[in-house]
């Protein structure tokens, strides 16, 4: 009939069919709220955007991990009887030429609520043809245990509806989390199942809007304007790239994997303390590795909470049942956490939370900018084995252990090359699977000593840090095969072998690996200096002075 719905869902960030509430709604005005006269259609959309933040400047490691994932979603949803449309181009394009073919009527996505500049500018001009051309958008919280903004249950409606409010610690935040129906987290919602699709759907056309097989196949555009930040890679680079991600995409393996890892685990998982993880695992990591599912919302952040709940409950009474920060549960607070931080800081300036500039909670610091410096970081060429171990797995997997980029992230700013951390965590952006805005951002911030962690006299060292836990260097050995042959004794520092112990490890300094980059114990204590004297300047500005004059008003 004429008043049957045409309901579109667009994938983003969600990609899954479990807790999607985006998905379940556009399904229900599908099927005319199960009035047999009024069912209509249903198409699940996928776009590949070049532009967007989860493709922009990625490796192909993470192109291969997000290819992966959509063509998951596209078997489940055939095993239902649907099928995913997927579509290259600029969603501002795209979207409008979809609704007139199809006759969409409705469209569902999952909000994206951190404020990302890119969304931001995408969502409004969609939005903007969307009322022009009478298709109903809307949209859902679902990537966050609760809605960030100023929505029933979001945080930001229980800060008064000011997202300035928001807490910047962890405790502080915790509590606002509390006040919050007693700090229940809501139930996951299930997946629809297939009598939860229209019938006729979706039968037609099944050459039509397939998803991507490989990497090379993203279409990037002719002259892409970016293409100085980001790689433009083609199918040579593809082939002799090393596509090794660390996990392979998709809902199905994500939700298999928490399965194994929490599920099947519970005194494990009752007891998880992170600091006590290990970051030089050679074989199989220390913690979840559920980030990069976490991160393309292949799994819900509320069916991992749950999960964890269920199996923290189930741990024999003798375990030790861990607390929040360091426990799991706590791991899934820092991600809301950091998204609120970065809503917030949107909030209050659009597009800063990515930046040193204009960001609410980051303090200035005159960086210099080296290319050298920066490269040899990235390269995993510091000549500091340890730090260059992380840099290749970084390389190589797309993942590394969270104490890991603590180091290569102290490193490359306050700690040794005075770097930015912003080009860090550009770099980060780009090799890590589970590349997410708000953390990735959050987490520099806090190891560069700009913001919610200050403590800039602690430094780790490229040296002794992993000594202890790592005495023998099996993580060095693995990841910089150069120096697998060194005696335990010199694998952190091999400038101090003697040559003939070198040559016999055939160890070639200068030649198959650097010598360090710069000296540790030298540098640290010079950038202790100088972030001293930027935290000086912060004082006198929060005084009202200008910062050229030490002399406060008061
Ligand atoms: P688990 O310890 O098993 O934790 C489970 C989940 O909790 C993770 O998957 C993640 O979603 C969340 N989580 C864990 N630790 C943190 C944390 N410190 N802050 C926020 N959420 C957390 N994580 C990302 O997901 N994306 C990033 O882009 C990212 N960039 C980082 C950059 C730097 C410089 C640093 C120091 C950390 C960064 N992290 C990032 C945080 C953290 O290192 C990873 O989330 C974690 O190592 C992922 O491994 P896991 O899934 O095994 O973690």
């Amino acid at each position: 009939s004429n008043d049957a719905v045409v309901a579109m869902h667009w994938f983003r960030k969600g990609l899954r069919l479990h807790d999607n509430a985006g998905l379940l709604y556009a399904l229900s005005l599908a099927k005319g709220n199960n009035d047999a006269n009024k069912v209509g259609k249903f198409y699940p959309v996928y776009i590949v955007d070049p532009n967007c933040y989860q493709l922009l400047k990625c490796s192909v490691n993470r192109a291969k991990f997000l290819l992966e994932c959509v063509q998951d979603l596209h078997s489940s949803l055939k095993v239902r009887g649907s099928r995913l449309y997927v579509v290259t181009g600029d969603p501002v394009e795209v979207l409008p030429k979809l609704w007139s073919e199809w006759g969409v009527t409705n469209m569902t996505y999952d909000a994206d609520e951190t404020g990302e500049p890119y969304s931001v500018e995408r969502d409004g001009a969609v939005q903007k043809v969307a009322m022009q051309m009478g298709v109903e958008m809307m949209a859902f919280q679902t990537e966050t245990l609760r809605p960030l903004g100023n929505v029933p249950g979001g945080y930001v409606a229980n800060l008064g509806g000011l997202a300035s409010n928001a807490p910047s610690t962890m405790s502080s935040f915790q509590q606002l989390l509390s006040r919050i129906d007693r700090g229940n987290i809501p139930v996951p919602l299930a997946a629809p199942k297939k009598a939860d699709f229209p019938q006729h759907s979706n039968v037609d056309d099944d050459e039509k809007y397939l998803p991507l097989e490989h990497p090379w196949d993203i279409p990037w555009p002719r002259g892409y304007k970016r293409n100085e930040i980001g790689p433009v890679w083609d199918r040579k680079d593809c082939l002799n790239a090393s596509l090794r991600p660390i996990v392979p995409g998709g809902e199905t393996i994500a939700l298999q994997r928490l399965e194994q890892v929490v599920t099947a685990r519970p005194d494990w998982t009752a007891s998880f303390e992170k600091p006590k993880t290990s970051c030089t695992e050679v074989s199989s990591p220390s913690t979840t590795v559920l980030s990069p599912y976490l991160s393309l919302g292949c799994i819900s952040p509320r069916t991992v909470w749950h999960a964890v709940a269920d199996a923290t409950k189930r741990a024999s009474s003798k375990t030790n049942r861990s607390k929040p920060p360091v426990s799991l549960h706590g791991q899934i607070l820092w991600r809301d956490f950091n998204n609120l931080m970065a809503h917030s800081a949107n909030a209050q300036n659009p597009g800063s939370w990515g930046r040193m500039e204009g960001n609410p909670y980051c303090r200035s610091v005159p960086w210099s900018s080296d290319p050298k410096l920066l490269a040899a970081w990235k390269g995993g060429r510091t000549g500091y084995p340890w730090i260059d171990a992380c840099m290749a797995q970084l390389r190589s997997e797309g993942w590394i252990h969270h104490l890991g980029r603590h180091a290569v992230a102290c490193f490359l700013t306050r700690g040794d090359l005075w770097q930015s951390w912003e080009a860090g965590a550009d770099h980060f952006e780009g090799e890590l699977l589970d590349a997410d805005y708000a953390i990735n951002n959050f987490n520099w911030l806090w190891l560069s000593c700009s913001g919610f962690f200050y403590q800039y006299f602690r430094c780790y060292s490229p040296i002794a840090f992993q000594k202890k836990n790592d005495p023998n260097g099996n993580y060095i050995r693995k990841w910089v095969p150069e120096l697998a042959n060194l005696p335990a004794k010199y694998i952190y520092e091999p400038w101090t072998a003697n040559i003939s112990i070198l040559n016999a490890a055939g160890v070639k300094l200068d030649k198959n690996y650097p010598r360090p980059i710069v000296d540790h114990a030298i540098v640290s204590k010079e950038n202790m200096n100088k972030m001293s004297l930027a935290y000086d300047m912060h004082k006198d500005q929060q005084a009202g002075g200008n910062g050229a004059s030490s002399i406060k008003s008061d």
